[in-house]
């Protein structure tokens, strides 16, 4: 589903700071501004599209009972469905300044050396998160999808959770997850663990931070977890890595339309005639490597002559967290670089380094991203990266060069950039001047390849598969599954089944009808199956139907002897009615030539997963990682359903995870379509029963009436009303049933 079909409940955004910020004015009042940074880039036009509202901090935490403030708050809330939480001056210092960014950020940034922990922040930053789930609370309605953002908010999840137990909540993690014996360095890290397990759908921006959250799980709450899930108290909590992507149109279409905008890039142009642009744009934060820049940038006009008066560095620096002492001294620190640098370089008509320390609009950024040869992106440490991105976006048709820390969360997306290590002076160093002197075509190649894929998944596909997953993690745990079906009251069953004028039988195969082998072609149903359902089948009053994923080859080889049973193969693609014995096309207009472009897709992932095979059936095509590494297996199934996702984005198909499988089918090709196919059988039915072991058996359960009785075969979770334990089991309540319909038709002799 996508995230702007707001079919069931509003979006809830939370995170420490709203778009606005509450800004004291001197004697007149407040007045609001704009806040910039990833977050705000990123979610702004994700809500726009989807509704909903968003809730944060205000920024602000002077007079909270003052009438005009109370006024601007109120606006906010009414024109943009921004909420704000207030936080008194103390709690705000100690909850943001203290532990989020003097604790958790340097640490989760790997530079544990700088971590400063006072418990007094830590109540603070208990206190802090207490209020936002209040303010949450006297939002929430029923159906909402709350999704909390990042770091400042990691105890939210589990507060809210305690609160309302099936609300549904998904976590972002923006920043890095540390290293296991990083993050144990952590005071209150258990508390900490234990606020994002909350959360049905906790996403990371990449594997590894994914798999650092996991060993830190296991080692600190003993807690096992597979590649995607991890089971607590009775839940799961579906884990994931989503690197999140940009808005490339708020960027491209200032260059493409915004006329001053386009005059800028043209000036700047003029301006830095005839020598080449290196760009760097950051928050200054001692996570973004500026001073190291600098010194690479010095080594590199040191040791190269040629490239005095022919390169210039402009380096923005927007100023962040200031009253942290620790960020003070870095705004020293560049600022002495900077001119120590140009004090040894310059020459009359050449400053090698342009140096400003302010937030920039964004028409100028545009163009200086449009403008730069280089962009140079060396964070010691970076959650993602953003910028990284946002100057790929504006080099259409370009031939910039991406110079990337290998330690920013977009290296693992973005290979076709030069990867550095900022820490390695000398050959960073190295890496820019080669950069500089490949030609132009190469350039271009590389940064062809970066453009489109930052096109592509952009933040608007991020936004709707973290909300196309939190639907499904949180229906899965609450929605329409019960947690544990109660067993099957078999008599009260074949005394409905017994009363009932007519009634319609819905049967899985595999794990159903039959217990599964270890070859599919193993699972041969035995002589007295296809008798048993016989049995029911002449029954006038049973409509009664086999409906697998198996292919019609299958089902007719086996049961198209059985008279007045139906057959519904590959998920009810295709079905056989007892009367015209034909199979039918569920969509008569369909063609496989799709088949020629996914299994390339597929093979790839075979011939990387030995013990992994592809299976091709009519409407589908699976891969089956049964007997691969399961680690290994998982992880790579959810790389292929993402590959899939995108590629299929557009079409009828679907890529789904089975039992250790995945399979593309056209959507359509469903076990609840096969319910309204087979209604003009027995179309009074008051007994009706479906029993089935696997995901795709849920669909059918979901269109079922609530007096169906429902069958899960098995003890996974379910939305079925009863289970029963096994295919013996069910094969006795249709024995019992088949014993029932003769003693009625006898009776009614
Ligand atoms: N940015 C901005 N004003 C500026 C310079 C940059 O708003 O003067 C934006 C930039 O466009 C990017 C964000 O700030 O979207 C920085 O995001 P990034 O992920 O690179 O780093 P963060 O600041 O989130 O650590």
């Amino acid at each position: 589903m996508s995230a702007n079909e707001n079919t069931d409940g509003r979006l809830v955004v939370v995170s420490n700071r709203l778009p606005f910020t509450l800004k004291r004015a001197g004697d007149s009042g407040w007045r609001t501004d704009r806040s910039t940074g990833g977050l705000a880039t990123a979610m702004g036009p994700i809500l726009r599209r989807t509704g909903g509202i968003w809730i944060g901090w205000s920024g602000d935490s002077s007079d909270p009972q003052d009438e005009r403030r109370q006024k601007t708050l109120k606006r906010w809330a009414e024109r943009e469905r921004y909420f704000a939480v207030d936080i008194p001056a103390e709690t705000a210092a100690g909850f943001y300044e203290g532990y989020s960014n003097q604790t958790l950020w340097p640490l989760f940034h790997q530079f544990p050396s700088l971590l400063n922990f006072k418990p007094e922040h830590w109540q603070a930053y208990r206190e802090a998160n207490l209020r936002f789930r209040d303010v949450v609370l006297e939002h929430l309605r029923p159906g909402d999808i709350v999704w909390v953002h990042d770091y400042q908010l990691m105890l939210l999840p589990e507060l809210l959770r305690e609160a309302v137990p099936d609300a549904r909540i998904g976590f972002f993690l923006h920043i890095p997850f540390p290293s296991s014996p990083i993050f144990r360095l952590l005071p209150r890290r258990e508390e900490l663990l234990q606020g994002l397990l909350g959360a049905d759908y906790l996403a990371f921006h990449t594997y590894s931070y994914l798999q650092h959250f996991r060993a830190s799980t296991l080692r600190i709450l003993g807690l096992d977890s597979r590649m995607d899930r991890l089971e607590v108290g009775g839940r799961s909590v579906r884990l994931d890595a989503l690197p999140i992507g940009i808005a490339p149109r708020e960027f491209t279409e200032l260059l493409a339309r915004d006329a001053e905008t386009i005059k800028r890039r043209d000036e700047l142009r003029a301006r830095f005639d005839g020598r080449r642009v290196l760009l760097g744009v950051d928050r200054l934060d001692y996570t973004k490597g500026i001073p190291e820049r600098l010194r690479t940038f010095r080594r590199l006009l040191r040791q190269t002559p040629d490239l005095r008066g022919h390169v210039v560095l402009i380096q923005v620096a927007v100023p962040s967290r200031e009253v942290i002492p620790m960020y003070k001294e870095l705004r020293q620190e560049v600022d002495e670089l900077v001119g120590k640098i140009n004090g040894e370089f310059s020459t009359p008509d050449w400053t090698p380094i342009t140096y400003i320390r302010r937030g920039i609009p964004p028409t100028e950024l545009a163009a200086l991203y449009a403008l730069a040869d280089l962009a140079w992106v060396t964070p010691l440490r970076d959650g993602l990266n953003l910028v990284a991105k946002e100057y790929v976006a504006c080099q259409q048709d370009g031939a910039g060069v991406l110079v990337l820390s290998e330690f920013a969360g977009a290296a693992s997306e973005m290979g076709e950039a030069f990867l550095v290590n900022p820490y390695d002076e000398e050959r960073t160093a190295e890496t820019i001047e080669r950069a500089l002197e490949l030609p132009a075509d190469t350039r271009r190649e590389r940064m062809s390849a970066l453009h489109k894929r930052v096109l592509r998944n952009n933040v608007f596909a991020w936004g709707d598969r973290f909300l196309a997953n939190l639907r499904e993690a949180a229906n899965e745990r609450a929605g329409n599954f019960s947690e544990k079906p109660q067993a099957l009251p078999v008599e009260s069953a074949v005394a409905a089944f017994q009363q009932a004028a007519q009634r319609r039988l819905l049967l899985d195969y595999d794990g159903t009808l039959v217990p599964y082998a270890n070859r599919p072609q193993d699972a041969v149903p035995p002589a007295e199956l296809a008798e048993l359902l016989a049995t029911l089948a002449a029954d006038p009053a049973t409509a009664i139907a086999v409906v697998s994923g198996r292919s019609r080859h299958d089902l007719e080889s086996w049961f198209g002897e059985v008279k007045g049973l139906w057959l519904a193969a590959e998920h009810g693609a295709i079905m056989r009615s007892p009367e015209t014995m034909r199979w039918e096309l569920y969509r008569p207009d369909y063609t496989s030539d799709w088949k020629e472009q996914v299994s390339p897709v597929l093979e790839h992932f075979m011939d990387r997963t030995p013990g992994s095979l592809i299976e091709e059936k009519e409407f589908s095509l699976v891969w089956h990682y049964r007997m691969a590494d399961p680690e290994f297996g998982e992880w790579l199934a959810n790389e292929l359903v993402s590959n899939l996702e995108q590629m299929l984005a557009d079409t009828e198909l679907r890529a789904y995870r089975g039992q250790k499988t995945v399979e593309v089918k056209p959507g359509w090709a469903n076990k609840g379509e096969v319910l309204a196919r087979l209604s003009h059988s027995a179309p009074h039915a008051e007994f009706c029963l479906a029993a089935g072991d696997d995901r795709t058996d849920e669909d059918l359960f979901a269109r079922l009436r609530e007096d169906a009785w429902t069958i899960h075969i098995g003890d996974r979770h379910t939305r079925a009303q009863y289970c029963l334990a096994n295919s013996h089991e069910l094969r006795r309540l249709l024995t019992r049933f088949a014993a029932a319909g003769r003693t009625e038709s006898r009776t009614a002799g």
